[in-house]
């Protein structure tokens, strides 16, 4: 197998779609240039997102939870229908360039139809209430995937049928997959929940038992003989996913990519491509610095830290299933509307990768961070203070981003999400409410909003003067830093910053290490 990821701007109207479709049609031919034995071909696995575009499905989605909650219901009409508008002008342009049956495109309609009408039976209950439960927002979010999916599998299908009809040689027949089938996740474990590999494994079975048999007859009702040469390939629903009572859940935002990623290890794939909109991994994103470059080879590490740091281009969470598996799946990261281009390869860091002249690899910046300055004399020596206050947060659900100690124990500041700043502020208040009192703590101060920009490379442990030259980077660009840290990875420096000045701090340390 492999496996073949389009993001929502891959799919974001109908001819992008088309352009998916000559992409996965491209890999089959290549499959068969390279092979002649049927048994040596590749199967294709291909992971959607929800239609793309301004606004995205999955904004519209949200969106429609967030207006029935507070009983908007203009508001929920009007996104509704902005789905359909999409969904069938989609399917419309489709149709009228002959790229599919008026039939299938009319039971597709029919479909999304049906799913809206459902949603807002759903949406009737969050009014109700007056209340956006985190179950209702993870099902209705979802739907996005299975109408992308359902639209591109049935492209495929009818492209592929006319192909079979003109030159009888290779049937590839295209099954659609909804993901909760197959993925589970466990949400009971902390933080995020975790893949439940076991119970995976054997639903993909069943699945792939059920599928097959479908196949058969699929070519049966077709009047086609079974000897004919055919194969199976998937098209499969990203972010969507069951937990482990079965229930519809979601692997979070944009996590598209960690569907096709825990999809190639299950399906044992040689290798995982995510198709977007840009040439790769760039050193940064190329909307912040617009001479940001393409690097042609990164370390599943330095993705991994990248992406931690904000690199929308890949999720965090990707690599993992590409470490775990035995042997390790290269991902590459290439762009949909420049397909002829290599793009980037993540994989483990070679030789050549720690010798590369430039220590960092690139450059990123998480925005719409908080910092949270906790300073008193009587932080000094005070044993338990870091331990009460990272436990408090941990409690409260805070998600902490980095870390910064004032060597003089004065101060421990650390970095967080505006939201997430509030609630610190108040539980510390709380926990520390003595120290408070006898003036043992004097400040607890909120600084928003800002931004951490982040260098991330392999070789940076290796070099020194790295920290010397991100710092004073930031010093002749006049940025105020409000907070720094070194990851104990050394793969990463971090400087937190105010909002306003992020754009600029950013091109200022990507311009310093690039004149190196
Ligand atoms: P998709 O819909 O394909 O998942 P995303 O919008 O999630 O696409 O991710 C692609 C975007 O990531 C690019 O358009 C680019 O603006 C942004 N990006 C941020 N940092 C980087 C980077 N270091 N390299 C490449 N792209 C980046
Ligand atoms: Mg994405």
């Amino acid at each position: 197998w492999v496996v073949h990821k389009f993001g929502g701007t891959s799919v974001a109207n109908a001819e992008c779609f088309l352009q998916v479709a000559e992409i996965v049609e491209e890999q089959l031919q290549l499959n068969i240039s390279s092979s002649t034995d049927i048994n040596d071909l590749m199967n294709i696995a291909v992971v959607v997102s929800a239609m793309g575009g301004k606004p995205k499905t999955t904004d519209l989605l949200l969106d429609s939870v967030t207006a029935a909650s507070t009983r908007n219901s203009e508001l929920v009409e009007e996104k509704l229908n902005y789905i359909l508008y999409k969904h069938d002008t989609c399917l419309q342009a489709l149709i009228d360039q002959q790229q599919l049956s008026s039939d299938t495109a009319e039971t597709l309609k029919t479909v999304i139809r049906k799913d809206v009408e459902d949603i807002k039976d759903i949406l009737k209950t969050v009014a109700l209430m007056k209340w956006k439960a985190d179950r209702i927002s993870e099902l209705v979010s979802g739907y996005g995937e299975t109408w992308s999916s359902q639209i591109l599998n049935a492209l495929l299908m009818e492209r592929s049928r006319k192909r079979y009809e003109s030159n009888k040689n290779v049937l590839h027949l295209f099954r659609y997959l909804d993901a909760r089938r197959v993925i589970t996740i466990d949400e009971d474990e902390i933080k995020n929940g975790a893949v439940c590999w076991d119970i995976c494994k054997e639903k993909l079975n069943s699945v792939q038992k059920e599928e097959l048999d479908a196949s058969k007859k699929y070519l049966e009702s077709n009047g086609i003989e079974a000897s004919q040469k055919h194969m199976m390939h998937y098209v499969i629903t990203g972010f969507v996913a069951s937990n482990t009572h079965g229930v519809a859940t979601t692997l979070q935002r944009d996590g598209s990519d960690y569907s096709a990623a825990i999809m190639g290890r299950l399906l044992e794939s040689n290798n995982i491509t995510i198709w977007t909109d840009v040439d790769g991994v760039l050193s940064a994103d190329p909307r912040r610095v617009p001479d940001s470059y393409i690097l042609p080879e990164v370390s599943f590490n330095e993705a991994m830290e990248l992406a931690y740091f904000g690199a929308k281009v890949i999720h965090p969470k990707t690599m993992n299933p590409a470490i775990m598996a035995e042997p390790q799946i290269p991902i590459y990261i290439r762009n949909t509307f420049n397909s002829s281009f290599p793009g980037s390869r993540i994989f483990t860091s070679s030789t050549t990768h720690t010798d590369r002249e430039r220590c960092v690899c690139g450059f990123s910046s998480i925005e719409k961070m908080a910092i949270v300055n906790v300073e008193g004399t009587g932080m000094v020596g005070v044993k338990g203070v870091a331990r009460r206050l990272f436990g408090t947060l941990e409690s409260m659900g805070v998600n902490v981003v980095l870390i910064s100690q004032a060597s003089s124990e004065h101060s421990i500041t650390f970095a967080t999400t505006i939201a997430h700043a509030e609630i610190a502020k108040v539980a510390i208040e709380e926990e520390f409410h003595k120290e408070i009192k006898q003036q043992h703590i004097s400040t607890i101060e909120v600084v928003a909003p800002c931004s951490i920009i982040a260098a991330v490379g392999d070789g940076m442990h290796l070099t020194t003067g790295v920290a010397g030259k991100f710092f004073s980077a930031l010093g002749d660009a006049k940025i105020n830093v409000l907070a720094i840290s070194q990851g104990s990875s050394e793969r990463n420096i971090s400087a937190v910053v105010l909002e306003n000045e992020s754009t600029r701090a950013l091109r200022a340390i990507h311009a310093a290490f690039r004149l190196s």
